[in-house]
C-alpha cells in the first residue's frame, strides 16, 4: 500500500513501537560514533520542532547546509513536525552557489556545519548573508543544547498532510543548471519503503550509509527506510572507503548502500580482505550507471546480493529496481522492474506515442511519488510532466517484455552528427574495455562539417601502458561503426564528477571549448 503518512508520524509511530532500539549511529573519522535511540530521536525532533515554531512559521523553508551530522536528520524531522520545509543543499556549495540556493528556494533560515574539509562554513556563511539579512543563521555546534532547553508544546504542533512538501530538492546539476524540485511526505516515505522491500532488507536491519543526506537516497532511500523498517541507520559522515569497511565490520551492517563510485573505491582498497563482512546480505546501489561488472565483483568480494535502483529526485527517487533473489545473470545489466503503484512508460521521442518492446525511447513515469512541480518554474514543470500526468526523466531506455528496464543513456548527452544519433554510453563501453582506460566520457563538441562531432576523455588505468589517439581509435574502429568512433581525443588526470561520483560532462564540453583540455598524443 501507499504509505500515507507524514514525516513527523512515521518517526513518531517508529518510536512507539521500537523506543528503546538503536536508532542511528554516527561515525566519522577521528571522532567517537554519536548513538541515539528512538526515543531519542524522537524527543530531539520534538525540541527541534518547538524551538523552530518559536521563530517561523508552518509552511517556511528552512534550508541546511551541512555535512552528515545526526543534527542534520533531527533538523529534518523537526521540519517535519512543524509542517516546513527542509530545503537541502550540498555542503561544498561555495558563495555564488549558495546564495542561489538560498535564494531560489526562499529560505528564511539556514542551519550550518561550522567547518567542513578544511572550509570556514561559518565565515563563508557570514558573507553571504552579509547580503541576505532576512535569513537566520542556525549554527549546528550550539543548536542541541539550544533546542533541548525549550518547552515542546506538542499539542500545539500543526497536522500536517501526508500530501503536503517535505523537502525541496535541488536536482544536483549533471546538466549544470540546478532547478528545486518539490518532494511530499507520502511520496518520500512510500517510496523509501518499496525500496526496503525490494532489495528484501530485513526488519530492523542495520543499513551502512555514507551517502549524502542534502540526495534523496541519503536522506529519504536510507533514513525514511530506516524509520519505516524501524532498523539501525550507521550513517558516515562522509564517503571514506575504511570508515564504512569498519562500519560493515563494527556493527554487523546487514544492507550496503553505495553509488557505483564508491563501491569500485571499496572493491580498490587494499586492506578490504581483512575487514569481517560477513554480515553484509545485500548492496543497494544506482544513481549512474550500475556496470555488470561492478555487479558481479560486489557478489564475489563481499558474498552479498545485489539490487540495482534506478531513478531521479524527481520521482522522490526510485523508479525501478533489481530484486536480490532474481538470480537470472542476464537481468544484472538492467536497472530492474518498475516498484508498486508507478506506471512506467518508454515514450518515443518527440512524438510521445508508446514505443514497441525493445524499442529505446524516453523512460516516464507516472505514479504516487512524481514531484509536486519545480519552486517558482511552472514553465519548466509543464516541460517535465506532461498533460498526461508523465514525468519525462530525460533519461533514454528501453523495456523488455517481462517488463525490465535497461537504460541506455540521457536524452541531453545524445550526440547529433549529421543527423544521426549517437549514444554515448555504447562508446564509453568500448573504451571501458581497453586495458589502458581507467575511465572514458564522451560527448558531443561543435563541428563545422556535422553540426556535432564525437570528442572522448579518457583517463588512464595508473597501471596500464599511456594510451594513444591511434591505439583507442583503432580499437573503438573494429568494434564500432565509422561515424561512431571519436573524431577527437582528450586525456584528462581526473574526470569532473559532483558530489556523488556522477560525470558532468557540460563541464568537459566547456573545458574543450575554451581549449583547457590536453589533447592525446597520436
Ligand atoms: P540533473 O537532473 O540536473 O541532470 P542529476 O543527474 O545529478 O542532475 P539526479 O536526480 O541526482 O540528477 O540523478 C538522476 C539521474 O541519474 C537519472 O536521471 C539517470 O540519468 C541517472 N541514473 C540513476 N540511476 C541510474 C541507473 N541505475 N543506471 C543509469 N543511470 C542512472
Amino acid at each position: 500500500p501507499v504509505l500515507d503518512l507524514s514525516v513527523g508520524r512515521l518517526l513518531r509511530q517508529a518510536a512507539g513501537e521500537a523506543p528503546q532500539r538503536t536508532a542511528l549511529i554516527w561515525i566519522a573519522p577521528d571522532h567517537e560514533p554519536r548513538t541515539w535511540t528512538y526515543a531519542a530521536l524522537l524527543a530531539d525532533a520534538e525540541h527541534a520542532a518547538a524551538w523552530l515554531l518559536r521563530r517561523f512559521r508552518p509552511g517556511d523553508h528552512i534550508a541546511v547546509w551541512a555535512p552528515n551530522t545526526p543534527e542534520w536528520l533531527i533538523l529534518q524531522y523537526g521540519v517535519a513536525l512543524a509542517g516546513m520545509v527542509l530545503v537541502t543543499t550540498n555542503p561544498a556549495l561555495r558563495e555564488r552557489e549558495l546564495t542561489y540556493a538560498l535564494c531560489r528556494s526562499n529560505s528564511v533560515a539556514v542551519a550550518y556545519a561550522e567547518e567542513f574539509r578544511g572550509t570556514d562554513m561559518a565565515g563563508l556563511l557570514g558573507q553571504v548573508l552579509t547580503d541576505l539579512p532576512e535569513i537566520t543563521a542556525i549554527p549546528f555546534s550550539t543548536w542541541l543544547a539550544e533546542i533541548r532547553d525549550t518547552d515542546v508544546p506538542t499539542a500545539t504542533f500543526p497536522e500536517v498532510a501526508p500530501e503536503s512538501p517535505t523537502q525541496i530538492q535541488f536536482t544536483s546539476g549533471t546538466t549544470g543548471f540546478p532547478k528545486a524540485a518539490i518532494l511530499g511526505h507520502r511520496a518520500m516515505i512510500t517510496n523509501a519503503d518499496y525500496v526496503r522491500a525490494r532489495c528484501d532488507s530485513p526488519a530492523g536491519a542495520v543499513w551502512i550509509s555514507a551517502m549524502p543526506l542534502f540526495h534523496t537516497a541519503g536522506c529519504g532511500m536510507a533514513g525514511l527506510g530506516n524509520l519505516v523498517q524501524r532498523g539501525t541507520l550507521v550513517l558516515a559522515q562522509l564517503f571514506q572507503p575504511a570508515l564504512v569497511l569498519a562500519a560493515i565490520d563494527t556493527f554487523e551492517g546487514d544492507v550496503l548502500i553505495g553509488v557505483p563510485a564508491m563501491l569500485k573505491a571499496l572493491l580498490a582498497h587494499p586492506d578490504v580482505a581483512t575487514y569481517d563482512l560477513s554480515s553484509l546480505q545485500v548492496i543497494v546501489s544506482g544513481g549512474d550507471t550500475v556496470p555488470a561488472e561492478l555487479v558481479e565483483r560486489c557478489e564475489d568480494t563481499f558474498s552479498a546480493s545485489f539490487s540495482t535502483v534506478y531513478g531521479q529526485t524527481e520521482l522522490s527517487p526510485i523508479v525501478t529496481q533489481t530484486s536480490p533473489h532474481d538470480t537470472e545473470r542476464d537481468n544484472r545489466h538492467t536497472a530492474g522492474k518498475p516498484l508498486w503503484n508507478v506506471e512506467v512508460a518508454i515514450l518515443a521521442v518527440p512524438d510521445g506515442t508508446v514505443v514497441p518492446v525493445g524499442t529505446e525511447g524516453e523512460i516516464c513515469a507516472r505514479g504516487y511519488q512524481t514531484m509536486i512541480g519545480y519552486l517558482d518554474m511552472p514553465e519548466e514543470t509543464a516541460a517535465t510532466i506532461d498533460a498526461d500526468g508523465w514525468l519525462h526523466t530525460g533519461d533514454l531506455g528501453s523495456m523488455d517484455e517481462r517488463g525490465y528496464v535497461t537504460v541506455t543513456g540521457r536524452l541531453k548527452d545524445l550526440i547529433i552528427r549529421g543527423g544521426e544519433n549517437i549514444y554515448p554510453r555504447e562508446i564509453e563501453q568500448v573504451l571501458l574495455r581497453h586495458p589502458d582506460v581507467g575511465n572514458a566520457a564522451v560527448i558531443g563538441i561543435p563541428d563545422e562539417e556535422w553540426g556535432e562531432s564525437v570528442a572522448a576523455i579518457v583517463q588512464p588505468e595508473p597501471t596500464g601502458t599511456a594510451p594513444t589517439a591511434r591505439s583507442l581509435h583503432d580499437f573503438v574502429r573494429e568494434q564500432l561503426a565509422p561515424h561512431k568512433t571519436p573524431k577527437s581525443w582528450y586525456v584528462t588526470g581526473d574526470l569532473p564528477t559532483n558530489a556523488m561520483g556522477k560525470l558532468q560532462k557540460f563541464r568537459l564540453r566547456d573545458a574543450i571549448i575554451a581549449n583547457e583540455l590536453r589533447k592525446l598524443d597520436d
